[in-house]
């Protein structure tokens, strides 16, 4: 037996995404069953629709970025009630039993994590994301979004908030420290607030001074344009971090002058083309070039504990679940500021 939910899906490669019905399996005992209120449009979704990243699993209902409500748990859930606030971001299972499991990294997990959706559960199933009013989710997958965080800015956390917060505690952001954010968007807004939260001096690093005002708002110090040559003389040797959060080729040596001694370069972003780097870059000032991929569960749990106390959410434009396919174009061409995020009572309404 199973439960039938609306939702929004694509039903081939492309899209465009159409109103229809997914089915969610009765709950285990150690199974949440969520009432969505808000689901984030990450720059993934549309990467998966498209195909991007390889051959994915139609239909497709995306959405990784998952605020709701529980709805009922099952018989051997403890940890959480009806009623409580709740999120889900890219992962709804692991094998629980592996050393990066066991490390609280499930993202690594050498069994295969199991994705919110356009993946295969351990039982077969295909899985279906959040553009739909109900998920039903392992609890170990989930994570209680505080009193104090709307549940529509707390959807993008779960995605974009986690992939910026983990490489930022990995290297150390806090006071003391300068940190740069490369590119402004999802990602980059995410990063800025973060970052001004742990205390950190920070500066943004966009290809133009079009977002200055935003920048300077949500708690950078600076704002510069990198199409501006001497922007990279001005700031040599400055930053102690630097978050890449652009999915796109950039002249990685110039940016990895910007360092001081020891300090390393993080990318988050994923372009379509190799990057090219010289090996002199690095050696000379000891510095790391390192990626990082979201976050574990108890890490985003951190992070969501971490944006209650502080006051922290994402900038977001809500939107109903007729205005996705124009959404898509929109985050196509950079054109939100700085997430959308569906209001899932209107999927199926
Ligand atoms: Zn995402
Ligand atoms: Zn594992």
């Amino acid at each position: 037996m199973t439960t039938t939910t609306s939702a929004i899906a694509a039903a081939r490669p492309g899209g465009p995404l159409a109103p229809t019905t997914v089915e969610r399996r009765d709950l285990r005992p150690d199974d949440v069953l969520i009432d969505i209120a808000y689901a984030g449009i990450c720059h993934s979704d549309l990467h998966q629709v498209h195909q991007d990243w390889g051959t994915a699993i139609f239909p497709m209902v995306p959405g990784h970025e998952i605020a709701g409500v529980v709805a009922a748990v099952g018989s051997a859930v403890t940890k959480y009630q009806v009623g409580d606030r709740v999120g889900v971001g890219c992962m709804v299972d692991s094998c629980g039993e592996c050393e990066y499991c066991q490390a609280g990294t499930e993202q690594f997990c050498r069994k295969g994590n199991v994705q919110t959706y356009n993946g295969v559960g351990y039982d077969g199933e295909n899985t279906y994301g959040g553009y739909s009013q109900q998920i039903v989710v392992k609890d170990a997958f989930v994570c209680r979004i505080p009193e104090g965080i709307d549940l529509d800015v707390a959807a993008p956390l779960l995605c974009a908030g986690i992939t910026t917060y983990s490489p930022l505690r990995r290297w150390g952001a806090g006071p003391g420290k300068k940190v740069a954010v490369v590119g402004l968007g999802g990602l980059g807004h995410m990063a800025v607030k973060l970052a001004v939260a742990m205390g950190a001096e920070v500066t943004v690093l966009s290809q133009s001074l079009k977002k200055q005002e935003d920048g300077l708002r949500l708690g950078a110090k600076d704002y510069y344009a990198t199409s501006d040559e001497s922007t990279f003389q001005t700031l040599a040797g400055r930053f102690d971090i630097i978050l890449n959060t652009v999915s796109a080729k950039l002249p990685v040596d110039a940016y990895l002058s910007l360092l001081r001694v020891g300090g390393a370069m993080v990318n988050v972003g994923a372009p379509g083309e190799p990057l090219e780097y010289n090996v002199f870059s690095l050696l000379g000032g000891n510095r790391a070039l390192a990626g990082s991929m979201i976050g574990g569960i108890a890490e985003t749990q951190e992070m969501l504990d971490f944006c209650a106390e502080h006051g922290v959410g994402a900038e977001i434009e809500t939107i109903n679940a007729d205005q996705v396919n124009d959404a898509y174009a929109r985050v196509e061409g950079s054109d939100v500021r700085y997430r959308f995020v569906i209001d899932v009572s209107t999927i199926g309404a």
